[in-house]
């Protein structure tokens, strides 16, 4: 059965339509884009809903901890971030991942994220054993929460480079390729999946090649592999040290960097490495709030975007989630390192060319047909309320300009995954129970 939409306001492809119904089949497949009478319209600016190309659900339970300065470590960085993160890793049962997963991506459908890249590495069990129990509680978590997974099992195989897994990672090491691949082959069963090989820390480069050929043969030839890059200066010392070769250099000399890749960060390249990713068809993920957060450093987005790059985004850490807070973020830090505005813009504006990159880049690195309001592509869209400031009374061209510069979360009035509602007035349909499971875990747990 046929069903349709009608907004005001539409965004499709490059251009704002006036007065648009949106019409999609069974499947949550648009079909049709035609125009329509104004009265039968919801007021408000629909926009593709944007895909969320990297996130650590359980990691949204750490908001609010960490944020002492350490007595022993003047220095906090990363690398004592890490030290928080294990305390947490490392007590969770599946319930309670399944009400934090619950949390994260019922806040992400409010803050405009539809579909969602689960880079997951929270496998075994509180005393070490293989399971698939806590893959399920993410998997549970989303169909729970309405919101599209690409669920992207994580295989961590060693401390670093030339250094074994340490006792803090029991719960993420995976002994052998053959145990990683029962984890794929579950996951795959119950919905989409790819890859992700942690880092080449935790990856030896020379199992790379094995490892995409192992996972073809169980995910088929389309799938998309995730990594996450050049994320630390110390990282890329290790990897100078061990292969003469910065990450990014010794990837693209391992595997051909086809749009199946997905470099996550990719913050510390050289001027070479730039080149080499804007030319080719991988994917860059960008995390501006997480990136900050840890202290990593800024990517170089203005040049590489100039350079033909493609940028998508994602929530990372959760610990704030919130598209155009992301957006703003991006374009703030390149503002800020050059003493230049209007980095990420095009002559038209900042938030419309932000959001459509951001968008359609995204949607090829979870690998669904989403990122565009177009005919054929799952009508997942993010309904913006004109009504409310700071978009209140502005002429339709700076509409997106006003959200990225001066809006957050609330703007976000409804959204729809494959056509169903599943954000009602900047709700959800669960909020209470979600929020009051969330409380509850996070009162039980023992945090450093
Ligand atoms: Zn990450």
């Amino acid at each position: 059965m046929t069903q349709s939409l009608k907004f005001e306001y539409v965004l499709c492809g490059n251009e704002i339509r006036h007065h648009q119904a949106i019409e999609f089949d069974a499947d949550g497949r648009i079909i049709k884009i035609i125009p329509t009478e104004a009265n039968q319209c919801k007021k408000g600016l629909a926009v593709p809903g944007m895909p969320n190309a990297h996130s650590h659900t359980f990691q949204r339970a750490l908001t609010g901890f960490g944020e002492n300065q350490s007595q022993t470590n003047k220095d906090d960085s990363f690398w004592s971030w890490r030290e928080n993160m294990y305390a947490l890793a490392n007590q969770l049962n599946a319930e309670q991942l399944y009400n934090i997963a619950r949390q994260a991506f019922m806040e992400m459908l409010q803050a405009g994220y539809t579909s969602v890249a689960e880079f997951h590495y929270l496998h075994h069990d509180q005393e070490g054993r293989a399971t698939f129990a806590m893959a399920d509680a993410v998997m549970l978590a989303a169909r729970d929460t309405g919101i599209r997974l690409r669920i992207l099992p994580v295989l961590y195989m060693r401390g670093g480079f030339s250094i074994p897994a340490q006792p803090e990672h029991f719960r993420f090491v995976t002994a052998s390729l053959s145990q990683y691949c029962k984890l794929l082959e579950h996951c795959r069963k119950h919905t989409a999946t790819g890859i992700a090989p942690h880092s080449l820390r935790a990856v030896p480069i020379e199992h790379f090649p094995k490892l995409v050929k192992y996972a073809g043969a169980i995910l088929g030839k389309k799938f998309p592999i995730h990594i996450h890059i050049a994320e630390q200066k110390q990282e890329v010392q290790d990897c100078l040290a061990a292969h003469q070769k910065s990450p990014v250099q010794l990837l693209a000399d391992t595997m051909a960097l086809t749009s199946q890749w997905n470099l996550v960060h990719s913050t510390h390249i050289n001027g070479r490495e730039m080149d080499l990713l804007a030319r080719s068809n991988a994917q860059v993920i960008l995390t501006p709030f997480t990136e900050a957060y840890l202290g990593d450093g800024v990517f170089p987005a203005s040049q590489f975007v100039k350079a033909g790059g493609r940028y998508a985004i994602g929530s990372d850490s959760n610990t704030r989630i919130d598209v155009l807070g992301e957006l703003r973020l991006l374009e703030y830090a390149q503002r800020l390192i050059s003493r230049k505005r209007s980095r990420l813009a095009n002559t038209q504006g900042l938030g419309q060319n932000m959001w459509t990159m951001a968008a359609k880049t995204g949607a090829k690195a979870v690998q669904f047909t989403v990122g565009e309001i177009q005919i054929g592509h799952h009508a997942d869209l993010v309904v913006l309320d004109t009504a409310r400031a700071p978009l209140n009374g502005l002429p339709v061209d700076k509409l997106l300009d006003a959200a990225v510069i001066g809006g957050a979360r609330d703007l976000i009035k409804e959204v729809y995954v494959g056509g169903e509602q599943v954000i009602f007035d900047n709700a959800h349909r669960y909020s209470e129970e979600v929020s009051l499971s969330f409380a509850e875990t996070m009162q039980s747990l023992k945090m450093p």
